[in-house]
């Protein structure tokens, strides 16, 4: 039985906290991991934004409502769903990812959750447990899965390197030189033809 396992922002949809700050003009909302280095700092500066602007759930929504998905993705995963088992596994939040998984037909999404209060206000958030993306493929091996990944950063090498298989997908350059060991590709069609490429099965495209 095999897997596949997909990174979410970068891989089937854009960067969601920064193309949320395009929308809104909120400018500190673009900082990434790379400007603060703490996720800790980075999360509570964002949701201090949030609070500042009076943007609460319903307002995040609608605004991240009018994104979509990268182009080809949604043919993309209705491809790989005829194919394997699917599941996403990202660190995004499920209220952020709502409106753009639902353009995706809902596949299974494995992330982390905000706490939100009456109002409609972020107040916190909650990490699902440490290392998600690494422990998500180590669970589906305990239940005997073959398992092949694909993402695009920092924050995937460990699921590709617990995965079975591993794929880079449209990852920055830095990335590539710094795990050789992975295939690396840029556009859907290539990477239909890594996943049949990393499949024991005999798929076709
Ligand atoms: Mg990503």
């Amino acid at each position: 039985m095999e897997i596949a396992c997909l990174d979410l922002e970068g891989v089937l949809v854009p960067e969601i906290w920064i193309e949320f700050a395009e929308k809104t003009g909120i400018d500190a909302l673009k900082a990434t991991t790379r400007d603060i280095p703490d996720y800790d700092e980075l999360m509570t500066m964002r949701l201090a934004e949030l609070a500042k602007h009076k943007l609460g759930l319903p307002e995040i929504q609608s605004v991240i409502e009018t994104l979509s998905p990268l182009e080809g993705a949604v043919e993309f995963i209705d491809w790989l769903r005829a194919r394997f088992q699917v599941v996403i596994l990202s660190d995004t939040f499920y209220e952020f990812a709502g409106p753009l998984m639902k353009q995706l037909g809902y596949p299974t999404l494995l992330c982390h959750k905000l706490g939100v209060d009456a109002e409609g206000q972020v107040q916190s958030y909650h990490i699902r447990q440490p290392n998600p993306k690494r422990q998500s493929i180590v669970a589906l091996k305990s239940l005997y899965y073959r398992t092949i990944a694909a993402g695009d950063s920092y924050n995937d090498t460990t699921m590709l390197a617990e995965a079975d298989a591993g794929i880079l997908f449209k990852s920055p350059k830095n990335v590539i030189e710094e795990f050789p060991q992975y295939p690396a590709v840029h556009t859907y069609e290539d990477l239909r033809v890594e996943f049949l490429k990393a499949s024991n099965r005999d798929l076709s495209l």
